[in-house]
Formats: structure tokens, C-alpha cells, sequence
């Protein structure tokens, strides 16, 4: 890597999961100006324009600067001292799982760690959930089901050297903007063909070679088609699903008496039959095929089985591990890898080990000499809020995120903020969440604060600090540690900064470790301060003595007891809640180009809010018609958990029948705007991920 002059630092995006590398300066007059980093495999110097924008999201502005105790300022030691008596008196009076954290893919893999450790391993529940359970939970665990692991078998350069990609409930030209570059780099250089798989006509769609606008919630009959079609057309691979998977036939067996035909799939999801029969000769025909799924797959009550239906047709065509091709999981935020892999999730254990193993409770029992180590997963995130709302979860500490905007069922997780006993909020600035804090602890920021993070090709990026701490904010991984000391904790948490947590945490991947966990790091548990500082961008596994690896199982062994990897045959379900008279359109929701979330960073910056000041409602022109709604009109949407405001734009981009509506508004920048108010908590079985994406909602004129 180049060598940078001293004014200038290499740090990482934090706006999405693409992880593109960033080198930031800061002006004799504290401006804070940012560049690509052409070094950086993720992105070769490229940045969005939310990335393009990160040196106008620095400032100070609206930031959290000393720590509150019921909006009263106070000192760190007694704004702490109240967080670990408070948490301990619950504890000793009504048991470990009367507390919960609810965590951010935000936070740095070394934040992530110290919170997972302190819940899982001293205090002795798993009630630790982050907001990525609104974002890749049904990938997580459709990999788990289908390769024993959580595992991303590709990278990027998968997308550079494919001939067909299908992007299927990903509007990657806005999600993942710097990817989507990529892949028409890509077509330009090599004629890749792309498809488009999403009810919207989104600006990734526009550019495509082929749309299906499938009707919401059909994904699994079109790949399950696609499967019958694959057999069909003689283009198993034998060899593979003979000597490295098991169910193929019974998988088989479900998707062809489901999906009979082209004809009957094309009836099923809303698609003119022609189009679903170019789907599938494409894929038949086109062995370097990457597969990428985002939100539209995972934001479903039936996400998994949607996951798994991709990837029975990557594992039929023996298309995984290769290269220009496999199932590719993108997610939303810059660390839902790392915290993956440190366990963030309330039904994980570190370096992904799982709590349906007793020897992996143990072997992480043993290697943190936990006095209290939990025994059982524990409440995911719809789960914790009802918990806290019906007083089972008596003491709360949200970190990093914004729930009482992003969650759905809004409405209700405020009012469960509101009742529950004890609620504390670490996070950089004010949000519609720290209105419900107790007590308020101001967190450092992005250029401020160092860790790592893992994107979503399992490369693993260092954030570094550029900035001074502003105030009396300290790094994540700090407070945690304070209230652990406190709690009386203190011999595993007197760590002197991250690097001695990433060491540990890379020692515990490799921790009785017989190679039956992919996940290793083991070669950096003893990392020397200075590669750590500048550590290079790397992909995981990097396990000792062993060369690292790139792409994943290319050899056709997966990490499963008999080392095969499992068809999962899947029904196709339908939406969580069909549409009907009263409420007969159903909603989707997702991101806009220029903002991040719930906006509490991009949306002050005014050129990130130039281009779509104001929740806005796209409606077919048909549904908009019935309405009498035009443009610009003023809309009033509302389900059965709640309602939202928006101006109107009369779209053909949308089905009739559809909607969307922005996900990041909040009642910070628009009253009732939010999405997450109206949408359902109904979840999927297998990964609790609700159903972000489907509200049957009713749509007049205000
Ligand atoms: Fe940042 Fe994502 Fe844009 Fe890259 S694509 S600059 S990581 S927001």
C-alpha cells in the first residue's frame, strides 16, 4: 500500500456493508475533507455520495458531548457507577435474563466483543441482539442450514468475472453503490449479463438486461422453479451434489411438484411466462452465475427458506466456490460481518460458535473462564422490546442505534422504552431513542475511534482515528469495559485498547479449533502493534500455518459433521400478511441513495438532503388515480400498527398494488413519517427477522 503523507489517514466508509476504504485529512481550520482509497480492494479509490460526504458528517453539531442522568449532566464515574448498580440489583434480584443490550452493526468488531463477552459470559444471558437483526439475520441463518456456518463464499471479484448476476431484492445501483459500479465495470469489459429480481422497477433495475417485478413474497416459487427447471434442462452437477451434499432429491421432489412449469411459476409471482423462461435459460445455460440478495430476500417472514431456495440452485450446478460464481449475501451495514463473527446476535456465540452445540458453550466457557456463561440463546430483537415492554426485560442499554424509529411496530417499542425500568443509551448524537434514556452516555464517533470491521466479502478493514474525542465522549469498547469493572468484573476487562481485544478475540477463533469452524483468525492473535496499525484490508480465514484463503469452499468440503452441505427443501409461504379490502396495498420500504438509516448523521448534510427533502410515497399511477392522489398531494398511509404522512409521486416504477416508502425518516425530522411505524413484527421462524418489506396499508388523501 502507498504510503500517505502525515495529514492523511486510511480509514473505512461506515455507511454500508461494500466497506469501501477512505483516506480522510483534516484542515489547519478543522474541516474534514475525504478521498478514496485506491488501495483499497473493496473500491479502488471510488466513493458514493454518502461516502463522498462522511468530512461534512463530522461535525459537532447535535452530538452528545458529557454523560446525563435523567437530562441532568454528570461525571463519568457516577452516570457509570448508576449504570452497573442498577444492572447488578436487577441481576441479583431477578435473574441475569431481566437485562438485555440491543447493539448496532455501527459499532467496531472489537465494541462488539466486550458487549457479547460482558452479556453471554459474566453477566450469564444471551439477551444481546443487534439492529442486524433487521438486516441479514434469515442469511445468516439460511448459510448456517446449508453450510453448517455463516459463510459468504465469494468476494467481489466474483462480480468482475461472472457472466450473469442476479440481483435478486437488492436495488444495488443505491444500496451498495460502489458494487453496483463494479458489476458494470464488469458488463462494459466482459457483456455480463444482469438480471433484476424486485416488485419495484428500482434504479438498478432501469439498467438491467432483464426485470421480473415478482409479486411480493414469491421468491421461493421462482427459485424453486428455477431448481425443477435446472433438472429439467440436464444441468445438475452430479459429480458435486453426489459426493458433497445431501437432500438434493427431496428438494427436488418439493420445487417441481410446487413450480410444474414455467407457465405455473409465471402465474405464482405475477411475471409474464416468457420472462421466467429467459431466467432460467440464462442460468442454465451460464455456469459463471453469482446469485446476490439483500433486504428483499432477508426482510421476509420467510427469509431463510428464501435464502435457502437461492442457494439449492448454486449447490445443484456445483456453481459455489469457483470463481465468477455462488449464493452472495450483501448487507446493509459496515460491521454485520464483523458482528457475526464475535456472536452479536442473541442466538450466536463468539467466532461462530453456536449455543445449539453444548462443546461450543463449553469451549467458550473455558476460554474466557466465564463465571456465568449463558446456556441458551436469547431474545432477538421484536422479542427484547416486547420483554422490555411487558417488564420481563427490566433493564435496557441501547447502543449505537435507533430503535424507536427503525423498529417496526414503532409505535410499541416506544412505548416499551417509555415503561421499562431502566433504560441507557450510548450513541454519538441525539435521537428519537435517547428521549427514553435514564442515563446518557456519549460514545466516540466515527474518526475518532479504531477497531476493525469486516464488510460483506469477509474482507477485514481497520478504522483508524483522526479526530480528537470531543467533550467527555469515550470509544464504545471503553464503556462497556467501565461498567463491567464496576460490576465487579474487572480481571477480564482491563484491556488498554482495541488492538488487545482484537488479539483475544482472534485467539479464541483459533481456540480448540480442529479446523471444524472455518472461521479462524488465529494468525493474527499475536499481531504486533505496528501491523495492526497498519494492517492491510484482508479477507478471513486467516488460521495458523495455513495459506489464506481468498474464496471459500473450493474444494467442495463443507463445515458440517459429514462435511457436506445440505439442500433444504423449501415451500414457497406467501407474505406475512396478505392484503385486503381495507388495506389493499401492500407497502415496501428501503433506502434512498444519499442517506444512512434513520438520518441522524446524513441527514444534516444538505447536499445528501437536496435531492429527497421529504418522505415521499411512490404509488402506481392506477392506485394513485383511484385515490384521486397526484403528485405532490399529501398521503396519509396507514396499517394496523400505525401511520405515516408523506407527499405523493405517481410512479410507474411501481406495480400496481405496491408502494414505498422511505425507511429513514423519523418523528425527529417528520412527524409520523417513519416506516418502521407502520410495519408488521411478524418474524421469520428460523431467524426472527421481521417482515420489513409487505404491510398490507390503506393509502388516502389527507
Ligand atoms: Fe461508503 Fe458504501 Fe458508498 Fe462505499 S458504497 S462509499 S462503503 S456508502
Amino acid at each position: 500500500m502507498q504510503d500517505l503523507p502525515a495529514t492523511e489517514v486510511r480509514t473505512t466508509c461506515p455507511y454500508c456493508g461494500v466497506g469501501c476504504g477512505v483516506l480522510a485529512r483534516v484542515a489547519a481550520d478543522g474541516n474534514v475533507t475525504v478521498r478514496g482509497d485506491t488501495d483499497h480492494p473493496a473500491n479502488f479509490g471510488r466513493l458514493c455520495s454518502k461516502g463522498s460526504a462522511l468530512g461534512e458528517t463530522t461535525s459537532l453539531e447535535g452530538r452528545l458531548l458529557v454523560p446525563e442522568i435523567g437530562g441532568r449532566e454528570t461525571s463519568w464515574d457516577e452516570a457509570l457507577d448508576l449504570v452497573a448498580r442498577r444492572f447488578s440489583e436487577t441481576i441479583e434480584k431477578h435473574g441475569p435474563d431481566s437485562v438485555a443490550f440491543y447493539i448496532s452493526g455501527q459499532l467496531l468488531t472489537e465494541d462488539y466483543y466486550v458487549a457479547n463477552k460482558l452479556m453471554k459470559g459474566f453477566i450469564g444471558s444471551a439477551n444481546i441482539d443487534t439492529n442486524s437483526r433487521l438486516c441479514m439475520a434469515s442469511s445468516v441463518a439460511g448459510h448456517r442450514r446449508a453450510f453448517g456456518e455463516d459463510i459468504v463464499p465469494g468476494t467481489y471479484e466474483d462480480l468482475d468475472q461472472a457472466d450473469l448476476v442476479v440481483l435478486t431484492g437488492s436495488n444495488t445501483a443505491w444500496c451498495h453503490p460502489i458494487l453496483y459500479q463494479r458489476l458494470l465495470a464488469a458488463r462494459e469489459a466482459r457483456g455480463t449479463k444482469i438480471v433484476v429480481i424486485d416488485p419495484r422497477r428500482t434504479a438498478t433495475a432501469e439498467e438491467c438486461d432483464l426485470h421480473l417485478a415478482v409479486d411480493p413474497g414469491t421468491d421461493v416459487l421462482l427459485f424453486n422453479g428455477l431448481l425443477a427447471h435446472l433438472d429439467i434442462a440436464g444441468v445438475i452437477d452430479r459429480n458435486f451434489v453426489d459426493s458433497s451434499t445431501t437432500g438434493f432429491a427431496e428438494a427436488l421432489s418439493v420445487a417441481s411438484a410446487e413450480a410444474s412449469s414455467p407457465g405455473a411459476v409465471a402465474a405464482g409471482c405475477g411475471l409474464a411466462e416468457a420472462d421466467v423462461r429467459l431466467l432460467y435459460e440464462l442460468f442454465a445455460a451460464t455456469s459463471r452465475t453469482v446469485t446476490v440478495y439483500s433486504q428483499g430476500v432477508n426482510q421476509s417472514a420467510h427469509g431463510t427458506d428464501k435464502v435457502n431456495a437461492i442457494i439449492n440452485c448454486h449447490l445443484a450446478t456445483g456453481r459455489i466456490g469457483q470463481p465468477g460464481m455462488g449464493p452472495f449475501s450483501v448487507t446493509g451495514q459496515p460491521n454485520a460481518m464483523g458482528g457475526r463473527e464475535v456472536g452479536g446476535l442473541a442466538n450466536q456465540l463468539a467466532a461462530h460458535m453456536n449455543f445449539d452445540r453444548p462443546e461450543d458453550v463449553e469451549r467458550v466457557e473455558r476460554f474466557w473462564s466465564a463465571p456465568a456463561m449463558a446456556r441458551q440463546a436469547g431474545l432477538k430483537a421484536v422479542d427484547m422490546f416486547r420483554a422490555a415492554g411487558d417488564g420481563r426485560a427490566k433493564a435496557l442499554w441501547v447502543m449505537g442505534t435507533n430503535p424507536a424509529v427503525s423498529m417496526p411496530d414503532s409505535a410499541r417499542v416506544r412505548t416499551a422504552l417509555k415503561s421499562c425500568e431502566f433504560v441507557v443509551v450510548s450513541d454519538v448524537t441525539r435521537t428519537d431513542t435517547t428521549r427514553y434514556a435514564d442515563v446518557l452516555l456519549p460514545a466516540a464517533a466515527w474518526g475518532e475511534k479504531g477497531g476493525t470491521v469486516t464488510n460483506s466479502e469477509r474482507r477485514m478493514s481497520r478504522q483508524r482515528p483522526f479526530l480528537p474525542v470531543p467533550g467527555n465522549a469515550r470509544a464504545d469498547w471503553r464503556i462497556i469495559c467501565d461498567v463491567a469493572q464496576r460490576m465487579g468484573f474487572g480481571d477480564a476487562f482491563t484491556y488498554d485498547g482495541p488492538l488487545e481485544i482484537f488479539r483475544e478475540h482472534a485467539r479464541l477463533s483459533a481456540f480448540e479449533n480442529h479446523g471444524d469452524r472455518l472461521f479462524d483468525i488465529g494468525a493474527l492473535a499475536e499481531i504486533a502493534d505496528a501491523e495492526y496499525e497498519h494492517f492491510p484490508p484482508r479477507h478471513w480465514p486467516q488460521a495458523s500455518g495455513e495459506p489464506c484463503a481468498e474464496r471459500l469452499l473450493v474444494d467442495g468440503r463443507f463445515p458440517t459433521p459429514d462435511g457436506r452441505a445440505r439442500f433444504v427443501a423449501v415451500r414457497q409461504e406467501g407474505v406475512a400478511l396478505p392484503v385486503d379490502a381495507k388495506r389493499p396495498i401492500a407497502l415496501n420500504s428501503g433506502r434512498l441513495r444519499d442517506q444512512w438509516h434513520t438520518m441522524t448523521r446524513t441527514g444534516r448534510v444538505p447536499r445528501l438532503m437536496a435531492n429527497v427533502p421529504a418522505p415521499t410515497l411512490e404509488i402506481a399511477p392506477l392506485d394513485a388515480h383511484r385515490r384521486g392522489l397526484r403528485d405532490g398531494d399529501l398521503a396519509h398511509i396507514s396499517s394496523r400498527y400505525g401511520f405515516a404522512r408523506a407527499r405523493v409521486t405517481v410512479s410507474d416504477n411501481q406495480k400496481p398494488g405496491t408502494a414505498f416508502l422511505p425507511m429513514h425518516w423519523s418523528g425527529h425530522f417528520a412527524a409520523n413519517a417513519g416506516a418502521g411505524s407502520l410495519a408488521t413484527p411478524l418474524s421469520d421462524p428460523f431467524s426472527g427477522q421481521p417482515e420489513l418489506k409487505n404491510v398490507p396499508v390503506r393509502i388516502e388523501r389527507e
